[in-house]
């Protein structure tokens, strides 16, 4: 017999996993967790359906969300996490000389699943710098200031994410940060949603001093082609000098590629940036 578990990504588009084991499946009063074994992405974290990592690819995506900002600012200390309960960004983000991380998860199940059935993604959690709230993201920043970095490892904007692709978010999230500060949000793929990508993108941008795009490719989000935006208050990203080596591991996120993630594809430039008169 033979068991699938499948996220639809649109309503004519499934990805469709063979499960070796089905691991845990638990209702926390926020979303429906399952944790299963696949003969191909190892083991995945979906909430409602929706895939959040497998351990075969987890890496591209969060590196990318953590050093391309990290690596930018080049002398951050307080870093703020919304959403991210897994702990994969929190584990790289441990890899820069950071004082202070501060991970905002709304549902401890989904930090606790983490804890149990992916220690290679939830290792550094238990780290003395590392403070976990269990808050709405959306208010806790309202509240919060004077992060160096701000990462934004949402769900989709369904739900309690919803708030978290609005313009007044992103303009909280500006004002908690350092004068010098620089926010990093996943934002979602072009391919099958340009006009959510357009939304983000504008919301960005009325927020923010430099609003900068830049993609990787992940291979179990929808249309495997993902966008991330960074938000900067004073900093022009691309006007930095990028060391072209890191002092530790990385499996997707070259430092000598750092300034290319943000040479978009032309479709995707067509998507975001205004029609020059
Ligand atoms: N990398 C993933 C992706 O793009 O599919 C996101 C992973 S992470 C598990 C997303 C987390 O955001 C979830 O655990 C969810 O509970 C959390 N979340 C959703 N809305 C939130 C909110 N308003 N405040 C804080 N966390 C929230």
């Amino acid at each position: 017999m033979e068991l699938w578990f499948s996220e639809y990504q649109t309503k004519n588009v499934k990805l469709s996993f063979r499960v070796k084991d089905l691991v845990y499946t638990k209702q926390s009063k926020y979303q429906y967790i399952s944790v299963f074994d696949t003969e191909d992405f190892g083991r995945v974290l979906m909430l409602d359906d929706t895939v959040m990592l497998t351990t075969r690819d987890e890496f591209m995506y969060h590196e990318m969300i953590s050093h391309v900002p990290l690596l930018t600012h080049q002398n951050a200390s307080k870093v703020l996490i919304i959403g991210g309960g897994d702990g994969g960004t929190v584990r790289e983000v441990l890899k820069h000389p950071v004082k202070e991380v501060h991970l905002v998860e709304i549902d401890e199940e989904v930090v606790e699943t983490s804890k149990k059935y992916f220690p290679t993604i939830s290792c550094g959690l238990s780290d003395e710098r590392v403070k976990i709230f269990y808050e709405d993201g959306i208010e806790f920043v309202k509240n919060h200031k004077g992060y160096d970095i701000v990462i934004i490892d949402s769900t989709d904007p369904v739900g309690p994410a919803v708030g978290l692709f609005s313009a007044q978010f992103y303009k909280d999230v500006s004002n908690a940060l350092s004068e010098d500060g620089i926010m990093a949000a996943q934002t979602e793929t072009p391919v099958l949603f340009p006009e959510l990508v357009k939304r983000i993108y504008d919301g960005i941008s009325s927020a923010f001093t430099f609003t900068n795009p830049y993609t990787a490719v992940v291979p179990t989000y929808p249309g495997a082609f993902w966008t991330f935006t960074m938000g900067s208050k004073s900093i022009d990203p691309l006007s930095r000098e990028i060391i072209p080596e890191t002092n530790f591991d990385t499996k997707y996120y070259n430092p000598k590629l750092h300034k290319a993630y943000f040479t978009l594809p032309p479709f995707l430039e067509d998507i975001i940036l205004p029609v020059e008169e």
